[in-house]
């Protein structure tokens, strides 16, 4: 049965008394912070069935193929996968693996909850913005090519129904979370034709929810004076909507309003099935040191927990790393403290209540 909106609680039965996920532990500071993340879900007493699977260069070192089968296969079995970063320049053949495995799943909204922490010292207090991103199209797409010596041109490809659905997804989003509005952010001023189309579809849709049980409220900006409100007023913003690559790039300066990548999760949704990933890379500056901070990561677990059917243990875990951040007294570099990955997991699971 189609499930009522992309992101609903997964249909998924426990087998044995345990979900199963497919658990990708990435490259760079991904297997420090899914290891993290792991651990905190395992305190907090949720029992899943982690299938373990490599991807990006790990695999490539390990199975000569950046995106083995068997991940593949296991993503598709579980459909719910908790994900760390992959180095996306590896694979011959393949434009990007983390493009891929969305593709896999058919996972088209990107949604990035953005909110400041106390104890996080940044200069915003309050901030509470929804970063609602296509993941399907756009320069995404990939069609580039060379039209002559020293000339190429790399193809936009906006549509109808991928920006419908989009929309779709962000004000049932913005319904069920009692959020008061939806901003899209374009560039129709010169691109009219493609981002005149996803505000057309955009503007449907906000139509329908006029009828709703309260008004959200429906607003349009384009997309270089949003990162300049956004940057001196972002209590003005709530749930942004926007195509891929402005969403790409809007959601990294909405993460530095915050206290930055180490602590903004990630989910992408679908129909059939869902990712769970930090917003942050690779990180190659920092890995294999045991500085990342894992909160991201561990944030990003909590999202997978609420569409697993566990609100209250996500809950839990977010208010521990809330916890552990309002103290201050065990952070990551990035934060302005000394804490290693692992101290500041371990204060983050004594906090756990
Ligand atoms: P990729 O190409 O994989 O996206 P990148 O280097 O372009 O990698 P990020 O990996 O997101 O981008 O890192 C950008 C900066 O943010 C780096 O300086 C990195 O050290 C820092 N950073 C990213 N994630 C974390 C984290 N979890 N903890 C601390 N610092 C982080």
């Amino acid at each position: 049965m189609k499930k009522p909106y992309a992101g609903a609680p997964s249909d998924r039965r426990a087998r044995g008394g345990k979900v199963e996920v497919t658990l990708i532990p990435g490259d760079g500071v991904g297997p420090e912070v899914m290891g993290a993340a792991v651990a905190v879900v395992d305190a907090a007493g949720v029992k899943i069935a982690w299938d373990q699977q490599l991807g990006g260069a790990a695999a490539l070192k390990k199975l000569g193929t950046p995106l083995p089968d068997t991940l593949l296969r296991s993503l598709r079995h579980t459909r719910v996968a908790l994900k760390g970063p992959l180095e996306t320049r590896v694979g011959e053949g393949y434009r990007s693996i983390n493009v891929h495995l969305r593709r896999t799943l058919d996972l088209y909204a990107n949604l990035r909850p953005t909110r400041s922490f106390s104890g996080v010292h940044t200069p915003f207090r309050n901030v509470d913005l929804v970063v609602v991103r296509e993941n399907t199209e756009d320069l995404y797409a990939g069609i580039e090519y060379q039209v002559a010596p020293g000339v190429v041109e790399s193809i936009k490809v906006i549509t109808a129904r991928a920006s419908l659905r989009i929309a779709r997804f962000a004000f049932e989003f913005a319904r069920r979370n009692r959020r008061r509005s939806v901003t899209a952010i374009h560039k129709a001023n010169i691109m009219k034709l493609s981002d005149g189309l996803f505000l057309k579809c955009a503007r449907s849709v906000a139509a329908h929810y006029r009828q709703i049980e309260y008004p959200i409220e429906y607003k349009e900006q384009i997309v270089d004076a949003a990162c300049m409100r956004l940057v001196t007023d972002p209590s003005s913003f709530d749930v942004l909507l926007l195509e891929n690559l402005y969403g790409d790039i809007v959601s990294d300066l909405c993460a530095g309003l915050v206290g930055g990548l180490g602590v903004v999760p990630g989910a992408n949704y679908g129909q059939r099935g869902a990712i769970f990933e930090a917003v942050h890379g690779t990180a190659p500056d920092i890995a294999g040191k045991n500085a990342a901070n894992p909160v991201a990561a561990i944030l990003s677990a909590a999202m997978m927990l609420e569409y697993l059917g566990h609100p209250r243990d996500g809950a839990r875990i977010r208010e521990a790393v809330g916890d552990v951040l309002r103290k201050g007294r065990v952070l990551t570099r990035d934060l302005g403290g000394a804490a290693s990955t692992s101290e500041m997991t371990a204060a983050i699971i004594r906090a756990l209540k």
